[in-house]
């Protein structure tokens, strides 16, 4: 599972829900150097919908 995790070498959004019945957690590293971690279902929507909006892709979209 440790390879999955995103670096700032390797930036990158990581979910990981193991089970329907485990909380998912998440971890993820942008490219400006941002970073953010998640547990449970309800905040790992928030940082992916987050994350979407002000990183990642995003930063293509608005030039920077
Ligand atoms: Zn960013």
């Amino acid at each position: 599972m440790t390879d999955l995790t995103p670096t700032p070498d390797r930036p990158g959004l990581h979910i990981s829900k193991p089970s329907p019945s485990t909380p998912a957690t998440a971890s993820a590293v942008c490219h400006c150097g941002a970073t953010a971690t998640a547990n449970g279902d309800n905040q790992v929507k928030a940082l992916v919908d987050g994350w979407t909006t002000n990183h990642g892709p995003a930063h293509q979209q608005t030039g920077r």
